[in-house]
């Protein structure tokens, strides 16, 4: 591995944010006290259409790549599976229901967790969850340290590689600047057959249940982000079991106090930037497999 001048010099402020304290990380004053109250989307993968122009709507809004209309209306990339990227903070994937084998299609971006993972292991608080239900990005205080890309459990950070002066961590804002005039994403706005609703968390819950009850034939009885890791802001139903979908079968426990105890111990102890950053990997990859290991044993038991 090979670093720049930037890259030293950020971890030469990551050392030097570590020795004047372990206290500089957001997760003091990071959560809502109500998370029913704040904002959050309902995905219902059974009537989404798989159209991408929310995917169109994303870029428009933030000027990312291409917004050329057409583009998204190519429907050859449900080929391959993919992930949101620095320049797609949103994309559609294609899956088969393997119970039905009809195909059906999922939009996967940041999920907005009410303890958010990112946030926690975030060393300069430049990630913080919002009142509204953001979790907002500063990119002022960000030191590019990237713990946020090894922390989050949905693996959504992206990271500006081609930008030489001034790379940022990407992902999904929730359109935090439309949130607050009192406007809806651009994506849920665009979407044309309510496969994504607006509203609190607690209306959000309402309806999804509500639909699993009037159709239980159409919806597997589950409601995805309700819970997982403590609940998150975008949430699901779909077709089949989630785990069919992309989405990963996480445990209801909230991930921040797992980074906070590790950084917290480390800073303590004054163990060096990059040893922290390869400790925090481990750790948090072997959470991961942890996770795996006591799901599939409560499976088979
Ligand atoms: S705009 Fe709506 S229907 Fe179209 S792909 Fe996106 S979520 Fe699905
Ligand atoms: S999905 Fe990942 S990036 Fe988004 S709020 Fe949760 S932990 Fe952070
Ligand atoms: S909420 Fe905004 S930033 Fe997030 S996927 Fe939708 S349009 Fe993109």
């Amino acid at each position: 591995m090979s670093f720049t001048r930037r890259d030293l010099f950020k971890m030469a402020a990551v050392g030097a944010a570590a020795s004047v304290g372990g206290n500089l990380q957001a997760s003091d004053d990071a959560y809502p006290i109500d998370c029913s109250q704040t904002y959050g989307v309902l995905v219902d993968t059974v009537v989404c259409i798989g159209c991408r122009k929310c995917e169109w709507a994303c870029n428009n809004e933030h000027k990312l790549s291409t917004t050329d209309l057409k583009t998204f209306e190519d429907k050859s990339v449900f080929q391959q599976h993919r992930r949101p990227v620095d320049n797609a903070y949103t994309v559609v994937n294609e899956f088969k229901n393997p119970e039905t084998a009809k195909p059906y299609t999922i939009k996967v971006q940041c999920m907005h967790c009410n303890q958010p993972a990112c946030a926690s292991a975030c060393i300069v608080g430049a990630l913080k969850k919002n009142r509204l239900g953001s979790v907002d990005y500063d990119a002022w205080k960000c030191i590019g340290c990237r713990y946020c890309m090894v922390a989050c459990p949905f693996q959504v950070p992206a990271y500006e590689y081609n930008e030489a002066l001034k790379p940022r961590v990407m992902k999904c804002t929730f359109c935090l600047d439309r949130l607050e005039e009192g406007r809806k994403p651009a994506c849920v706005g665009i979407c044309p057959n309510e496969a994504l609703t607006f509203g609190t968390r607690e209306q959000l819950i309402d309806l999804a249940k509500e639909r699993i009850k009037a159709k239980p034939e159409l919806y597997f009885n589950h409601v995805y982000g309700e819970k997982e890791v403590g609940g998150t802001s975008w949430m699901y139903l779909a077709s089949t079991d989630f785990i069919n979908t992309e989405l990963p079968k996480l445990t209801n426990d909230p991930i921040p106090h797992t980074t906070e105890t590790i950084q917290h111990g480390i800073f303590k102890s004054f163990v060096p930037p990059l040893a922290l950053y390869g400790l925090l990997g481990l750790i948090m990859h072997s959470l991961r497999e942890n996770k795996e290991d006591k799901e599939s044993d409560d499976e088979r038991s």
